[in-house]
């Protein structure tokens, strides 16, 4: 009889106390889940720079574009070669014969790429470099379609497709960077 009254005692205070944790829990004393913040809430690196060419917040701002917007911001033109890796037709582009001294910036997203000073005549109908401003100023990416091997030039801000990188350029490097124009932007060097 005595074990059994401890027994029942026993069952009853552990009884007692899950009931007072199972309470506690559900007790709209104790503190809300954090509300979710809705995607839109929250400061979106877009937001935080705007659409500005020459925001700083680099390349995790273009990263973060949707094809709508790049669509939007960008010519068909523009768009077919930036965002699909197409290519303009040669001698159409208006910087394939340009002289003018200045700074070749990425017409997508605004950064420097290449200077007239490392421009040569290639004779293909493309604006053609031998080497960019910067080593970083564009990324190189292997490229198989059209069933050639190819090396892909991207801005590396924005991953703008800027044309191919081919070893029969001229000295110093021996590299000719082939470019599309759509997607290049001369700025002058102001006259002296
Ligand atoms: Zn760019």
């Amino acid at each position: 009889m005595k074990w059994t009254l401890a027994l029942i005692l026993t069952a009853s205070i552990f009884a007692l106390s899950a009931l007072r944790i199972a309470t506690a829990r559900n007790s709209p004393t104790t503190k809300p889940a954090m509300k979710q913040q809705s995607p839109s809430a929250q400061p979106s690196a877009a937001a935080a720079c705007g659409l500005d060419p020459d925001a700083a917040c680099g390349s995790t701002h273009w990263k973060q574009k949707s094809e709508a917007e790049w669509r939007k911001q960008l010519t068909p033109e523009q768009y077919r070669i930036a965002r699909e890796a197409g290519t303009e037709r040669a001698f159409s582009g208006k910087y394939w014969n340009t002289h003018t001294k200045g700074a070749y910036h990425c017409a997508v997203c605004g950064q420097p790429l290449f200077s007239s000073e490392t421009k040569f005549e290639s004779g293909t109908g493309w604006p053609s470099f031998y080497q960019p401003v910067a080593k970083n100023a564009v990324t190189e990416h292997p490229d198989e379609s059209l069933g050639m091997v190819r090396t892909e030039v991207q801005c590396s801000q924005c991953g703008a497709h800027l044309g191919h990188l081919f070893d029969d350029g001229p000295k110093p490097t021996g590299l000719r960077y082939c470019l599309n124009s759509a997607v290049l932007n001369l700025v002058p060097d102001p006259a002296k």
